[in-house]
């Protein structure tokens, strides 16, 4: 809501700038779009990308599982999952050492 300097009716806001309505006056005044909407743009800050690190070890590894290590006897290895050749045989896990680094895969059940 704005008045006129000029003669004090009620101002409109128009095309970026405010038009008195009075026709006798017809004064008019620049908008500071800027001020006005300068309240709004606290709440855009951005979220900063915070990313848990807490679960990562000293290498970036995948994800581990508890097995066996036939090689050494550790009792962790890293492991992905691969489909063979065709989506007939199932997924094979492939495992290694989280240890040694030795790598083996599943056995077949
Ligand atoms: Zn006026
Ligand atoms: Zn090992």
């Amino acid at each position: 809501m704005k008045f006129c300097d000029e003669c004090g009716s009620m101002m409109q806001a128009e095309d970026g700038q405010w038009v008195c309505q009075n026709d006798a006056c017809g004064h008019t005044e620049t908008r500071d779009v800027a001020n006005e909407t300068g309240m709004t743009t606290e709440q855009s800050q951005e979220q900063s990308d915070v990313v848990d690190m807490s679960d990562v070890g000293e290498e970036a590894m995948g994800p581990t599982t508890k097995i066996r290590c036939p090689e050494c006897g550790n009792d962790r290895a890293e492991f992905e999952m691969k489909q063979i050749r065709s989506a007939d045989e199932s997924e094979t896990r492939f495992f290694t050492c989280t240890e040694c680094g030795y790598r083996w895969r599943e056995d077949d059940h």
